[in-house]
């Protein structure tokens, strides 16, 4: 049999599927992005990610998804239910995939591929530890220890952004008690920004308008700042990492957020864990996860020799 060239790697979310040929350094050889059908049910998810992988099929060594909600580390199944997918608790993820395919799969939940991937080919690259936050409507985090992703014990580790900081701001959908993510994700900031009567579509116009010098909008952005850098420290304290990187949509802001971020995790976090840390854009932008599920495949299939 001829040497496989690429890994298959599938970046799954609740409205899109992006997929793509990775190889094994991690380089993206082909890119699709199409609609995930995520919300329409278990047979029209299959469908589109089965049909999306075969044409990538030969050469393939192997295949990794990425996908939102808690995977099991062991059997790769959904452990629970999750909004963004219409899935029931338990579908074997993995399994299904690997009978269809007629290749080994690798699954993990969306943030941890984007660490995979920021530390295997992007910003944390080399990095013994590390912390990569996604900050898009909600807040996505991945941890790298000892250059391995933090999967926990049934594939919860690392979820910051439901992590309790205490009772203040506004509920969370996921139930948790003053949990970070509506204060500090994209979503409540548009949310609250709205409520204030803002005319606005996305966090980006928050930012926008912000920059533009609506004081009103600022505030906003920097209470969410704030509840960011409140969440982003107790990982520092926790991992203490020697890099943070910060990637997803309202990442897009690039300094405007970043700069108040360092200041606000300076804050939060002891000297001694924020003296040396480094907290720096994505390098791979809306890639790091096929990267990341790339990487995890090949993986699957050759485990490094060093690290394990
Ligand atoms: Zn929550």
């Amino acid at each position: 049999m001829p040497a496989a060239t690429h890994a298959i790697a599938l970046d799954l979310g609740g409205t899109h599927l992006k997929a793509a040929c990775v190889s094994v350094r991690g380089e993206v050889l082909e890119f699709v992005c199409v609609p995930s059908r995520a919300l329409e049910g278990e047979d029209a998810l299959m469908d589109t990610l089965v049909g999306v992988s075969r044409r990538w099929r030969p050469g393939a060594a192997a295949v990794g998804v990425g996908c939102p909600g808690v995977i099991h580390p062991v059997d790769g199944a959904l452990v629970d239910v999750t909004p963004h997918l219409a899935l029931p608790a338990g579908f074997p993820l993995r399994e299904a995939l690997e009978s269809a395919l007629a290749l080994p799969v690798a699954a993990d939940n969306d943030a941890n591929c984007a660490a995979r991937g920021e530390h295997g080919a992007g910003a944390a690259r080399g990095a013994r530890v590390a912390v990569v936050i996604t900050v898009g409507t909600g807040i996505g985090c991945g941890i790298v220890i000892e250059g391995r992703v933090l999967r926990g014990a049934w594939g919860g580790g690392g979820e910051i952004g439901h992590m309790s900081v205490g009772s203040r701001g506004p509920a969370c959908g996921c139930g948790v008690a003053g949990c970070a993510e509506p204060m500090a994700g994209g979503d409540g900031l548009v949310q609250r920004a709205r409520a204030a009567g803002l005319a606005v579509h996305g966090a980006q116009d928050v930012f926008a308008l912000a920059a533009a010098g609506d004081a009103s909008a600022a505030r906003l952005v920097d209470e969410m700042i704030d509840a960011l850098g409140q969440q982003v420290a107790c990982a520092v304290q926790t991992v203490n990492p020697e890099v943070v990187v910060v990637g997803g949509g309202v990442a897009q802001a690039g300094e405007a957020l970043l700069a108040p971020l360092r200041a606000a995790i300076a804050r939060y976090a002891q000297p001694s864990h924020t003296r040396t840390l480094r907290i720096v854009p994505a390098a791979l932008g809306n890639r790091a996860g096929v990267v990341g599920a790339g990487l995890m495949a090949w993986e699957r299939v050759a485990p490094p020799a060093i690290g394990r």
